[in-house]
C-alpha cells in the first residue's frame, strides 16, 4: 500500500481562524490564542479516504498574511487549497478573490466561511457568500472551528478531489 501525502495550504486574511482550524483538525483542540510553534511549518493528520491511507500536511502561514510576505516555499508543491474568510470580518470576505488568484492554480480548492457560531454578528450574508462560491466555481463550506462544525468535511472534500485527479 503506497501512502498518499497531500500538501494543503490554508490561506485567507489574518484572524479568520486558519491556525485554529489546522490545530483543531490535527490536534483536536481549540484555544482562544493559538501561537504557532516556531520552526514547525505544518501539522499533519492521517485519514482514510475510499480505502486509501492519506497523509494530509496542513501548512500554516505563520501570520504572514500580507500578500507578498508569503514565501514561495509556502505555495511550492501545494496540492490542495482552502481559502478561508470570517463571518464577522467583511474585509476577509472581500479578499477572497485575491487569495484565489494567488499561486495555487489547477489544484482542488474550497471556500470556507468560518466562525458561523458568531452568526448573530454576521457581516456577510449567506446568499452573497454562496453566489461568490458559485462565481468562482468553488465548493463552499460553513464552519465553526470553535464548535467543531464541518471542519472535517473541508479536508475530506479536498482529499477526495485530489484522489480523483
Ligand atoms: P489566523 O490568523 O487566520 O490563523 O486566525 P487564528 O487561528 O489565530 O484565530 C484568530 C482568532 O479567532 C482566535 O482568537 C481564535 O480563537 C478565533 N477563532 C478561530 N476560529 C473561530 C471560530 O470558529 N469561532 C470563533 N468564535 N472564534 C474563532
Ligand atoms: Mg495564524
Amino acid at each position: 500500500d503506497v501512502e498518499v501525502a497531500i500538501k494543503v495550504v490554508v490561506v485567507g486574511n489574518g484572524a479568520v481562524g486558519k491556525s485554529s482550524m489546522i490545530q483543531r483538525y490535527c490536534k483536536g483542540i481549540f484555544t482562544k490564542d493559538y501561537k504557532k510553534t516556531i520552526g514547525v511549518d505544518f501539522l499533519e493528520r492521517q485519514i482514510s479516504v475510499r480505502n486509501e491511507d492519506v497523509r494530509l500536511m496542513l501548512w500554516d502561514t505563520a501570520g504572514q498574511e500580507e500578500f507578498d510576505a508569503i514565501t514561495k516555499a509556502y505555495y511550492r508543491g501545494a496540492q490542495a487549497c482552502a481559502i478561508v474568510f470570517s463571518t464577522v470580518d467583511r474585509d476577509s470576505f472581500e479578499a477572497v478573490e485575491k487569495w484565489r488568484s494567488k499561486e495555487c492554480g489547477g489544484i482542488p480548492m474550497v471556500l470556507v466561511q468560518n466562525k458561523i457560531d458568531l452568526i448573530d454578528q454576521a457581516v456577510v450574508q449567506v446568499e452573497e457568500a454562496e453566489s461568490l462560491a458559485k462565481k468562482l466555481r468553488l465548493k463552499f463550506y460553513r464552519t465553526s472551528v470553535k464548535e467543531d462544525l464541518n471542519v472535517n468535511d473541508v479536508f475530506m472534500y479536498l482529499s477526495e478531489r485530489y484522489l480523483e485527479i
